[in-house]
């Protein structure tokens, strides 16, 4: 079995114990595999095992994969990273979801640019949680007006709320975090009872965490692919 096919058999065997741990269903919790920076060949291992949800950040080296891998019918594209308005049509056309809305502009613009015979693009909203100030997403109370934006346009669909909360070894701290996002995602269920189902929050350092607090998508990256090179495609986010 290859590194990447061990590493992520232990990776589904960590969610779901910490499923079990916070008494929650096994199925609650959707695992997306980060695979940004990794080659294609990676992905195909993955996938191999039965996961079908990737997340990219970096159009071109997404493009590549998409286009490398087109062969898969099944495959799930969710666009994770931060997203310019001038680079949004390649997201309209490859992508199944979009993770990292920050602006009514993008909304719109995906919107117009998404193929008809496509299913709508499914939409979380980006969620500056910790307040900082370099960091992309919008303020909790700015939520609701960009979310009845997404919800009037029929190219998209909202899902949910995002976050990437700041780098913090204390977890005191996310556990803050994470809760606030979820009484956030609740009020917007209530407003969205139809569409919103997701609440994506957890990476590899903090899984676990992420789930006991609600979570129902984990994005893990380096537990499955591996260490990433320290120098990563022309960004200005920085990930915690
Ligand atoms: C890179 C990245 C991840 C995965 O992080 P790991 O710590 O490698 O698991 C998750 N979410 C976003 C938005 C990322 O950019």
């Amino acid at each position: 079995m290859s590194t990447t096919a061990e590493n992520y058999h232990k990776v589904t065997a960590r969610l779901r114990q910490a499923c079990l741990d916070s008494g929650r269903a096994e199925n609650s919790v959707r695992l997306l595999a980060v695979s940004k920076t990794k080659p294609a060949s990676q992905v195909l291992e993955c996938y191999a095992e039965g996961q079908r949800a990737f997340g990219e950040n970096y159009l071109q080296d997404a493009l590549d994969k998409i286009t490398a891998l087109d062969h898969l019918t099944d495959i799930e594209w969710h666009f994770i990273g931060p997203l310019q308005s001038n680079k949004t049509r390649p997201v309209a056309e490859h992508f199944h979801w979009l993770e990292t809305l920050d602006r009514e502009k993008i909304a719109r613009r995906l919107n117009e640019q998404r193929p008809s015979d496509m299913a709508p693009l499914k939409v979380l909203i980006q969620v500056n949680i910790s307040g900082e100030a370099q960091k992309s997403g919008v303020l909790p109370d700015d939520i609701p007006a960009l979310a009845a934006v997404v919800d009037s346009l029929p190219g998209l669909t909202l899902k949910g709320l995002m976050c990437i909360p700041e780098a913090s070894s204390d977890d005191d701290v996310l556990a803050e975090r994470f809760n606030s996002m979820q009484q956030l995602w609740q009020t917007l269920r209530q407003s969205y009872p139809g569409s919103v189902d997701t609440l994506s929050m957890g990476m590899s350092a903090d899984m676990a965490l992420a789930i006991a607090h609600g979570s129902t998508e984990v994005r893990i990256g380096t537990d499955i692919f591996g260490a990433r090179a320290v120098r990563e495609p022309d960004t200005k986010e920085t990930h915690s």
